[in-house]
C-alpha cells in the first residue's frame, strides 16, 4: 500500500501507513505476536489439535478493556505476506484443525494476498471486532470460510465511552450481514467441527445488560438462529485502563450473565455457547512473545 492513504476501516484516518501508523498502530507491513497452536477456542471450531492461531498486532478498536494492550498497541514482528502464507502452511503441518486470524482487519488486503499463495486445506477463520467495513470484507470472499466476529455493543453511547466507535452498531451489524452473505449457511461436519459459517460473540460487560439483550435483538434479525453460532462470553476481566472507568472496574455478576442467557434463550437461538463464570482467568491469555512468527534462520 506504500504511497496510498488508508482508508480500509472505519476510522478512515487517511494516513499513507508506508511513511505513518493509523489508529490501528501498525504500518504497512504485516505484523505479528505470535502464530502457534491454540486451544481456547469454541468447541466447534478446534478439536484436540487446536487451531492455528495467528494472532496480528495493532487494532482499530482499542477497547479500554482490552486484555492485549500490548500486542494491539502494536508491538511484534514485521514479516511479508509470502512469509505469512508460509505460517499458514507450517500451522496447518503442526495439525491444526483450521487456520485462526485473529484481529487482522487493518492488514485485510495482506491477508488476501497471503491466502491466494496459499489456501490452507483447513478452514480459515477471520476472529475480529465485528469493526470492518464491507467494502473491506468484500477483499476476502472466497478465501475465509468461517466468520467469528465479535458484536460487541447495540448501544452507541457505551461504543463511544470503551472504543471511541460511536457508529460501532451499524457498523457491526452492517458486517455480520456482509460475513453472513459470503459464507451462507453454517455447515458442520460429522467430527462435529464448523467447515463453513458464521460465529458471533458477544462479552457481557459489567452493568450493560440492556446493552447486551440489545445485541441479542438485533442478532436475531441478521443471523439464521437454527444454524447461526453465537457465544455469549462471561469472562470480563478489567484489563488495561478498566480501571479508569468505575462502572467496569469489576468482574461481571453471575446474575447479569444469568439475564442476558435468558434473553438469548427466549429469543430461539438455538447454538448458543454459555460459559461458567469461573472460566475468566488470565492463563487463557497467551504469551505474544514472538512465537512461530520467524523461521529458523531468521531467529
Ligand atoms: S486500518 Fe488503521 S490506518 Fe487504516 S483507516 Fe483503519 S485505523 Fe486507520
Amino acid at each position: 500500500m506504500s504511497g496510498d492513504i488508508c482508508l480500509l476501516c472505519p476510522r478512515k484516518c487517511g494516513v499513507d501507513r508506508s511513511v505513518k501508523r493509523g489508529y490501528c498502530s501498525v504500518g504497512d507491513a504485516v505484523r505479528l505476536g505470535r502464530a502457534a497452536l491454540h486451544f481456547w477456542e469454541e468447541p466447534i471450531l478446534a478439536g484436540k489439535r487446536g487451531s492455528g492461531a495467528v494472532f496480528f498486532s495493532g487494532c482499530s478498536l482499542k477497547c479500554v478493556y482490552c486484555q492485549n494492550f500490548s500486542l494491539s498497541g502494536g508491538e511484534g514482528i514485521d514479516i511479508s505476506t509470502e512469509r505469512l502464507a508460509d505460517i499458514f502452511k507450517e500451522l496447518e503441518d503442526q495439525g491444526a484443525d483450521n487456520i485462526d486470524l485473529v484481529t487482522g482487519s487493518h492488514f485485510i488486503p495482506e491477508i488476501a494476498k497471503a491466502l491466494r499463495i496459499y489456501k490452507p486445506r483447513v478452514p480459515v477463520v477471520f476472529n475480529c471486532g465485528g469493526y470492518e467495513l464491507t467494502e473491506a470484507l468484500k477483499m476476502l470472499e472466497g478465501l475465509v470460510d468461517i466468520y467469528m466476529p465479535d458484536f460487541k455493543y447495540s448501544d452507541n453511547a457505551l461504543a463511544a465511552r470503551y472504543s471511541s466507535a460511536p457508529d460501532y452498531p451499524e457498523i457491526a451489524a452492517k458486517a455480520v450481514e456482509e460475513m453472513k452473505r459470503q459464507v451462507g449457511e453454517t455447515c458442520v461436519a460429522e467430527d462435529g467441527l464448523m467447515k463453513r459459517g458464521l460465529l458471533v460473540r458477544h462479552l457481557v460487560l459489567p452493568g450493560a445488560v440492556a446493552n447486551s439483550k440489545k445485541v441479542l435483538d438485533i442478532l436475531v434479525s441478521l443471523i439464521d438462529k437454527e444454524k447461526d453460532y453465537i457465544s455469549l462470553m462471561s469472562q470480563y476481566i478489567p484489563f488495561g485502563r478498566a480501571k479508569e472507568f468505575a462502572e467496569i472496574n469489576r468482574r461481571l455478576k453471575p446474575l447479569e450473565y444469568k439475564a442476558v442467557v435468558a434473553h438469548a434463550e427466549k429469543l430461539g437461538f438455538k447454538n448458543a455457547f454459555i460459559q461458567m463464570s469461573d472460566s475468566a482467568e488470565e492463563e487463557y491469555i497467551p504469551d505474544f512473545n514472538g512465537q512461530g512468527v520467524l523461521t529458523k534462520e531468521e531467529k
